[in-house]
């Protein structure tokens, strides 16, 4: 028998609780009639944690029935209004399959199932095991991955027991390339939300990114008024996304070329000399390295990589140039693609230095955040072994852990790490390979903890399933990002958690209690802490309850004056064109293209992105995002179609390049993709049964990125060398 088998655990079990009269079970008339007329509204103020974008938020209540969420009218991410999702969140409270209780796995007559036992016996399991493996192996031995707004409880717990092996998806699937290459550029990485002043821009860059069906409330609004205001709007993507249905310039690229097309923008900008010299010299470093690099990349040897033709990138270029320097880049975040992915960053924070963008109005603004106070706590203990020492040697500049480099280190019955504790992200669907890696994994772990709000596929690996609260049941930490307007923001429970459920900051101080660490969670309740923070800053927690957003006055300018830039922290103190740093490591200094493999015949780039009603694959669940969009569709251009002879509207099945078969999806032809690629929404085709709408349902893009490819600097996990063909004989 394997030492944990996959559970696909049933809603049964995950909420055993009874659910009762605390959802919002609104649907029928009378029942809503009688909410609505027998008890007074109220108000409470959140933080909508259906994506990262943390628009604040109000929960509407009658009683003790959820009624409505609303925007904060006061807040800058949301001003008034939540997106599609945020809107969607009742739906995150009244999922009927939500987990109600901790599961423990046990094993009874040669087969395995999680089942419902009290919160001691789960904590105390957790506690024993986790001393366990601090004593036989010392706790750097044991990781954590962590995902959104209350990642940071069990941060301050790992780092207390004595482990700073925490990683988050969001470093080397998501974010980490960008910042990296950002970094070396300028010194820093890009905000979240990113401080691309598209309001103010006359041209709009979006390589790769769709805004829109990428739907981040403010940002939105941003490059609405962009589209507006009549900004140039150029749009690079071998797909007619959204943001390209607003476009002047839509530049359809063969998968895996966009640094061969900012190489040829860079050289038209460079050989027109449009760019402003005196700016160049005085606040740039390694300009004339990035003149000889750049000469031999015309637009006409660009045409031959990308496809574009040589008068559109030449005309993009001009336009940009023109617009300079209110002429905006957005980075994505989405950056991990081709394994050069830091010299993709690195290129397109390059063309920004180069046309002085940094700090300008219609440029990249200077965000600037809260100085929020830590509550005190005794100092962490220093690992014997860092996850650096793990990383470094392989990635030499990476500024995070990497998720799949954790996974690798878990393998095996002498792997470094013993112990693994999983908090708000489904591993699973999230990171490539995610579910062989965790497979092979869990015969060698001594722990594996999952903490969340459903049954999601991560939960089928754990010893341990522990039940938190949603977002609208608990106290997180403040928000406090840096942003054009200094803020901080508060999430308070606007009703009580369901079942046996509790808040993420309650179980990591009780994971600390069976730790011998109380001495670092000395407050009874977290709202302590808040309010602790709040005093520091001249306010309090109950202050902040009444308005849920609070502004603090800017320290320094939104913009640089014309023509200059702050001192950076680049060694050089300046934008860094060549990058002494990369050369130091041993990697090329300035970004180097390397065309990209192209697919076997009757195989296409496997291409996916977002779509607007859902966030990752935690959202395909939710009763009232689930009716908007039950399922993915595949594009297929009809050419394609045609030569398979697949239909509109008919399902198929996917097959990788290494053999790996997909749930039935269905199809869409449309020309609006390139006939040398497909295109999925990502999120669908889940494994685990106690997701009871979205089981089964469309096909998951993560199942099918099998091939990795590392970005040698940072270990970013590149997700789109992966192809795909068409299995016609499996549709249903
Ligand atoms: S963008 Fe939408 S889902 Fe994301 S935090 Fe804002 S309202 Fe919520």
């Amino acid at each position: 028998m394997q030492r944990r088998e996959f559970l696909k655990l049933s809603s049964a079990v995950a909420s055993t609780a009874l659910l009762g009269g605390g959802l919002t079970a609104c649907s029928e008339p009378a029942e809503w009639q009688k909410m609505m007329t027998e008890a007074p509204a109220k108000i409470t103020p959140t933080v909508c944690n259906i994506c990262f974008w943390s628009c604040a938020a109000q929960v509407h209540t009658r009683g003790s029935r959820l009624w409505k969420i609303t925007g904060n009218p006061t807040d800058s991410h949301s001003e008034g209004r939540l997106c599609t999702r945020g809107t969607g969140g009742v739906g995150a409270y009244a999922d009927p399959n939500r987990l109600l209780k901790p599961l423990l796995r046990v094993s009874k007559g040669g087969s395995q199932s999680l089942e419902p036992v009290s919160w001691d016996d789960a904590l105390d399991f957790i506690g024993q095991r986790m001393t366990k493996i601090a004593t036989e192996y010392g706790p750097e031995h044991f990781a954590a991955m962590v995902h959104g707004a209350g990642a940071q409880h069990f941060l301050h717990l790992a780092r207390a027991y004595g482990t700073d092996s925490v990683a988050e998806p969001a470093f080397a699937q998501c974010r980490g390339a960008r910042d990296t290459g950002y970094f070396l550029t300028f010194g820093q990485g890009l905000a979240s939300p990113e401080q691309t002043d598209m309001e103010n821009a006359r041209c709009v860059v979006l390589i790769g990114t769709h805004i829109g069906e990428n739907l981040h409330n403010s940002q939105v609004r941003t490059f609405t008024d962009a589209v507006r205001n009549d900004a140039h709007i150029i749009v690079v993507d071998p797909r007619f996304s959204v943001a390209a249905s607003k476009a002047h310039h839509w530049l359809p690229i063969r998968p895996g070329t966009d640094i061969a097309l900012m190489l040829a923008w860079m050289n038209v900008i460079l050989a027109e000399r449009r760019f402003d010299a005196a700016y160049i010299s005085t606040n740039t470093v390694g300009f004339d390295e990035l003149a000889a690099h750049v000469a031999p990349f015309t637009p006409e040897w660009a045409y031959g990589e990308t496809g574009i033709t040589p008068v559109q990138i030449r005309e993009t270029a001009r336009l940009m140039a023109m617009a300079a320097p209110a002429c905006v880049f957005h980075p994505g975040r989405h950056a991990a693609w081709w394994g050069d992915d830091t010299q993709r960053a690195r290129a397109m924070a390059i063309l920004s230095g180069l046309l002085g963008i940094w700090g300008q109005k219609g440029g990249y603004y200077l965000p600037e955040k809260v100085d929020v106070p830590s509550y005190p706590a005794p100092p962490y203990p220093t690992p014997r072994t860092s996850w650096r020492d793990l990383t470094l040697k392989q990635f030499p500049l990476a500024g995070a852990p990497v998720t799949n480099v954790v996974l690798e280190h878990s393998i095996g019955k002498d792997a470094f790490y013993k112990g693994l504790l999983v908090y708000e992200t489904n591993l699973p669907m999230t990171i490539p390979n995610g579910a062989q890696q965790l497979a092979q994994a869990a015969q060698a772990l001594d722990l594996i903890v999952a903490i969340d709000v459903q049954p999601s596929e991560i939960t089928g690996f754990a010893d341990v399933v522990l039940p938190e609260c949603s977002y609208l049941e608990r106290y997180d930490g403040l928000r406090n990002d840096a942003e054009r307007e200094p803020s901080v923001a508060v999430r308070t429970p606007a009703l009580r958690p369901l079942g046996d459920s509790k808040p993420g900051w309650w179980i990591a101080k009780q994971i600390g209690t069976r730790l011998n660490l109380d001495a670092f969670f000395p407050w009874n309740d977290y709202k302590e802490v808040i309010d602790w923070q709040l005093n520091q800053l001249g306010l309090s927690l109950l202050e902040l309850e009444k308005t849920g957003v609070h502004y603090f006055p800017r320290k320094t300018p939104v913009y640089c004056d014309p023509g200059t830039i702050p001192r950076l922290a680049t060694p050089s103190g300046k934008i860094e064109l060549f990058s002494a740093t990369l050369q130091e490591t041993g990697f090329d200094p300035l970004p180097r293209y390397t065309p990209p493999k192209t697919p076997p015949s009757g195989y296409y780039h496997l291409n996916y992105g977002r779509a607007p009603q859902h966030s990752f694959s935690r959202t395909q669940n939710n009763p009232v995002l689930y009716q908007l969009m039950p399922e993915n569709v595949v594009w297929i251009h009809p050419l394609v179609a045609a030569q398979f002879e697949i239909s509109n509207g008919s399902y198929v099945r996917l097959l990788n390049q290494d053999g790996i078969v997909s749930n039935k999806v269905r199809v869409r032809v449309t020309e609006r993709t390139r006939p040398d690629s497909v295109w999925l929404a990502h999120g669908f085709g889940h494994e685990a049964r106690g997701l009871v709408l979205a089981y089964g349902r469309g096909a998951n893009d993560a199942a099918l990125m099998t091939r990795i490819l590392y970005d040698p600097i940072m270990g970013s996990t590149g997700m789109r060398g992966n192809f795909v063909t068409f299995r016609k004989e499996l549709a249903v």
